[in-house]
């Protein structure tokens, strides 16, 4: 072996000793997949030794986002979420365990924030397009607000199945769905043994483990810009940011954006984004949404109320607000 070192030169022959005593560490590396699901992007970061293996489980990851984009989007005909906005308003319409049990978990979240979380919010959200600039006009609008409340599904759990009380009402997911995703592709990636990796969609995602050694480096923009204005340092937690800048349009300098006060039957416009971290991502991505409904001192109230759960808030003046347990960096 001395001889050969000689030849190759220290940084080979310690590269062969290596790939002899460890050869699975040598090889191991960052492997990474985007691909467009949900209506938004989905990335996938794993630290794999198996390059292979990296492939097959991104690839489950993906799989799993489909599927649950197929059984949640109410834009697919045959997804559950739009047989129940086609038929819940004439009959009971029974659905997965899965389904039922999310959207019991969304109604937990409408419990707790009196309602400013509340997936009904799609009676009225529906007549909005972002893309194509539409609204209702304030009859529709008053009218169709007058469906919004989750109190009005009626869930049967024998029977698994879901009912309007008010005929015409609708709902949407989306403000929990990317959350929930996001956490059954680290399940699925942790039950594979991943012990360090990130999964994002759109706004929501969940880091497993650290960055070998390191904190992951999560940015959180500017509402009003593509910069960063605050770079946190995380591991083993969920982030979900909820902005008015995500699918909006500007019509004599309001903007009707994707995040309804249930309320007012229009875009909630108290802060311009909320960041919440949890452990989870399906309680991370209900949170900003639901604090951003809440608006400043409600939404920083039930955040500090809650265990385990910190919040970054931009106000409408762009000032940075953050729960309790957190160091505002500019008061020292
Ligand atoms: P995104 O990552 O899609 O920007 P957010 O977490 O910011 O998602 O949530 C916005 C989405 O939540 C909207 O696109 C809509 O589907 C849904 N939503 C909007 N208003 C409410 C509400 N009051 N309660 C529950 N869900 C809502
Ligand atoms: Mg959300």
């Amino acid at each position: 072996m001395g001889v050969r070192c000689l030849r190759w030169g220290r940084r080979g022959c310690l590269l062969l000793l290596l790939l002899v005593a460890f050869p699975q560490t040598v090889l191991a590396d960052w492997f990474n997949r985007k691909a467009p699901i949900m209506g938004t992007r989905v990335f996938v970061e794993i630290w794999q030794e198996d390059p292979q293996r990296a492939q097959t489980l991104m690839q489950a990851v993906m799989d799993e986002m489909e599927r649950i984009n197929q059984l949640m989007s109410p834009y697919i005909d045959s997804a559950e979420v739009a047989v129940v906005n086609r038929d819940a308003g004439q009959k009971a319409v029974q659905i997965s365990q899965e389904l039922f049990d999310l959207i019991l978990k969304a109604n937990q979240y409408s419990d707790l924030s009196d309602g400013a979380f509340d997936i009904t919010f799609a009676s009225v959200g529906h007549k909005f397009d972002y893309r194509k600039h539409i609204r209702p006009n304030p009859l529709e609008q008053k009218t169709a607000t007058e469906l919004i409340d989750y109190r009005h599904l009626v869930l049967d759990s024998k029977a698994r199945s879901i009912a309007f009380d008010k005929p015409g009402m609708r709902i949407d997911l989306g403000g929990i769905a990317k959350g929930y995703a996001v956490d059954r592709a680290v399940a699925l990636l942790q039950a594979a043994g991943v012990t360090h990796g990130i999964v994002t969609a759109g706004g929501d995602s969940r880091l497993i483990g650290d960055h070998r050694g390191r904190p992951w480096m999560l940015g959180i923009r500017h509402p009003r810009g593509e910069e960063h204005v605050i770079t946190l340092p995380l591991s083993d937690s969920a982030v979900s940011t909820s902005g008015d800048y995500e699918r909006y349009f500007e019509e004599d300098g309001v903007r009707f954006h994707h995040i309804i006060d249930p309320a007012k039957g229009d875009s909630a416009r108290a802060l311009l984004s909320v960041t919440v971290l949890a452990d989870h991502s399906v309680d991370a991505d209900a949170l900003s949404t639901t604090v951003f409904v809440l608006g400043p001192e409600k939404g920083l109230k039930l955040v500090n109320s809650l265990a385990g759960v910190s919040a970054i808030l931009i106000d409408k003046a762009g000032k940075v607000l953050y729960s309790d347990d957190l160091v505002d960096p500019t008061m020292h």
